[in-house]
């Protein structure tokens, strides 16, 4: 009798987290996939439950072009020896490089063609893996290309799109690099090119962010990118090739050469704009469960349940299992090839809560091992979408375990995001800026636990981060609303996202200025520093381009706005405490007496390295004004919160201020003069 395919599973996850397997099988080389030389390229890929495995040659990405182009497609099949714990390699005479290939890895009497999931080169769609000599796929100076100065000291991360960058017509870049790799790469870009409003790169650089954060670019599903014509649109959060660059932001998705040196050009464009790049990398889940993982060791990279069922945590149809050292050790091998080969400064883990703290641990262990790594950012989703079965007694990576972490890895701070604005879930819920008097005064406690990053002891709720490093604080980000549309729906009720309203405006100032004024890394979604509107949709991932692009007319039309993050961004870098990551930043925060739900605090600068001496924040919530006390001395006014702000301060103001209504107001004490 046939045994039902869940009872096999069980039995696999015995197996596969068993001692002897790891003894067995345990493979610690680097040299998995296919390394290319001008007369050779060797090939080596880990499957120990094949019983053969064989190297498939072919002269194209896809059978459609050989096709097209009337062309034989396949070239040739080469036998590989099995190796060492449960390895198979097979080396191939000749310059191989721009040819395609795939395994046929035979399982259980079963044979299952398979791109290669240590590819670095793909044809189109990522169906059929590449030999690719990497070094010509580098850029002009290349070799020269560095990570920019300083950034790493001043944190400011922007959460961007790829094609939701330049895919607006008015963007100013040209036509055919709209949505593409390549928009990054075209200077003195303004709004219709008329050079009266920046755009793109330029917008960027005068922006003054230092870090952007690009969803998802690596060769994901859910695009086609054969049919690149028609409109489409995608986050990406659906993983292919996890090595490999995603085709549809290319010129050519067809080349598995041009994706590459495209990515690069853009990495250049950003690193010359004085500006990191950060990837989201998705290891928790794969596009669909018939992946390259799943057809080279079928049921190896991913849970099932006590029952054999394939678990869910993800909500996109399966979990990987960080904790088996084969993929422990795939994710490290991966981020370590982005930072090496692609020179990416930072990654975001999406769904991190998936992961167990050892590999993520690891990871970070990888990353400072290599030159300048300590300086590469990690940070990641400290939850999971649904339930999972990490095995092993591993410790998931969510934020109740976040001091079992590495003190720099940091976790998204939901605290922040719903004490500021109301809960992201609920359309009516609000929260310090937005909300009535009970409402404010329920935040309060978390935006004062918030201000210092999580890490005084007396306010810490259930998280216990090691230091303000382990938190980004932020209030919008791709998922569920943009900041904008939860402010409007949450006080107006009701769907009026493209009226200007003073007052939306001004919640909006406000909850910049908290963000900008805490302890923590800040974090911000492309376009809420111009009001950007999703028409109040809530998960956009796959609705249209035209929804999702940055609409460089409406960032003209909030230009103001604009202005007030840029300044908020400058502000920052003259207080330094607020840069600070160790725990003992914490101590320079004193906190003065406020009554009902305003909050004000000292920051101290005892390194003596800012601007000012000592500098005052005031967060007033109230939809009136409050007059408040000031602490003894001569106070400049650096802002009000509302229209006047001036990094080297405004007029002199003593004994009293009146604190304008939802506003954070900034005053700055001078330097004593040394004698
Ligand atoms: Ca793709």
């Amino acid at each position: 009798m046939v045994k039902p395919e869940s009872e096999k599973r069980v039995f696999l996850k015995e197996w596969f987290t068993s001692e002897e397997f790891l003894n067995k099988y345990y493979y610690t080389g680097e040299d998995l996939g296919a390394f290319w030389r001008k007369d050779r390229t060797q090939f080596k890929v880990w499957a120990p439950t094949a019983e053969k495995v064989f190297l498939k040659i072919y002269a194209f990405g896809s059978r459609e072009e050989a096709l097209e182009k009337e062309k034989e497609d396949f070239a040739e099949n080469f036998f590989m020896e099995p190796g060492e714990f449960g390895t198979w390699s097979v080396q191939v005479e000749g310059n191989l490089n721009g040819l395609y290939y795939t395994y046929l890895v035979t399982v259980d009497g079963k044979t299952c063609e398979t791109g290669d999931p240590y590819a670095r080169a793909c044809g189109v769609n990522g169906e059929r893996s590449m030999v690719v000599n990497l070094e010509q796929t580098n850029p002009k100076d290349w070799e020269k290309d560095r990570r920019p100065e300083g950034i790493f000291q001043k944190p400011v991360i922007y959460e961007l799109h790829i094609q939701d960058f330049s895919y607006d017509f008015h963007s100013g870049v040209q036509k055919d690099w709209q949505g593409k790799y390549l928009a990054f790469t075209q200077n003195k870009t303004s709004l219709d090119g008329k050079g009266e409003f920046f755009s793109c790169i330029e917008y960027l650089k005068w922006l003054g962010v230092t870090y952007v954060h690009l969803l998802p670019a690596f060769d994901f599903g859910s695009v086609d990118e054969r049919n690149l014509e028609k409109e489409q649109f995608n986050w990406g959060y659906d993983p292919v090739n996890y090595n490999v660059p995603e085709g549809s932001y290319a010129t050519d998705a067809y080349d598995g050469s041009v994706r590459i040196l495209e990515f690069k050009q853009m990495v250049q464009a950003l690193h010359q704009a004085g500006i990191g790049v950060i990837m989201d990398v998705v290891f928790n889940h794969t596009y669909h469960l018939n992946s390259v993982l799943q057809r080279t060791v079928p049921d190896y990279y991913y849970r099932v349940d006590s029952k054999g069922n394939y678990t869910n945590g993800s909500a996109c149809g399966n979990d990987t299992a960080s904790e088996r050292e084969m993929f422990r050790k795939f994710m490290g091998d991966s981020v370590c090839y982005w930072a090496t080969e692609y020179h990416i400064d930072g990654f975001r883990f999406d769904l991190m809560g998936l992961h167990d703290v050892k590999t993520m641990n690891q990871i970070r262990q990888r990353l400072d091992n290599l030159p300048n790594g300590e300086e590469i950012l990690m940070y990641g989703e400290p939850w999971a979408a649904d339930k999972t079965a990490m095995e092993l007694g591993a410790v998931p990576a969510v934020a109740k375990n976040v001091h079992n972490l590495n003190s720099r890895i940091a976790i998204f701070s939901d605290l922040i995001r719903d004490s500021v604005k109301g809960n992201n879930f609920i359309s009516e819920h609000k929260g310090y800026v937005n909300g009535g008097k009970q409402e404010v005064l329920k935040a309060k406690e978390k935006v004062m636990a918030s201000v210092c990053g999580l890490c005084k002891e007396e306010m810490i709720d259930k998280i216990r981060p090691l230091a303000p490093s382990q938190i980004i604080n932020y209030i919008s980000a791709h998922d569920d609303r943009t900041l904008w549309d939860k402010l409007v729906i949450s006080v107006k009720g009701e769907a009026v996202y493209n009226q200007k309203d003073p007052d939306i405006l001004q919640m909006n100032k406000m909850a910049a200025g908290i963000v900008f004024t805490c302890l923590g890394i800040p974090f911000f979604q492309a376009g809420e520093e111009f009001a950007r509107t999703k028409n109040g949709c809530e998960n956009s991932y796959n609705c249209s381009p035209k929804l999702n692009q940055l609409d460089w007319n409406r960032a003209k039309e909030y230009r103001g706005l604009i202005e007030y993050y840029r300044f908020l961004i400058a502000m920052r870098q003259t207080l330094p405490v607020l840069n600070r990551l160790d725990k003992e930043a914490a101590k320079q925060i004193l906190f003065l007496e406020e009554k009902g739900a305003l909050i004000g605090f000292i920051l101290e600068d005892k390194e003596n390295t800012g601007r000012w001496e000592q500098a005052l924040v005031y967060y007033n919530p109230n939809s009136v004004s409050n007059e408040i006390r000031l602490p003894d001395g001569k106070w400049k006014l650096i802002t009000d919160g509302e229209k006047r702000w001036n990094l080297e301060g405004l007029e002199i103001v003593m004994d009293r201020l009146e604190l304008l209504p939802r506003s954070v107001t900034v005053l700055g004490k001078e330097k004593r003069l040394k004698i």
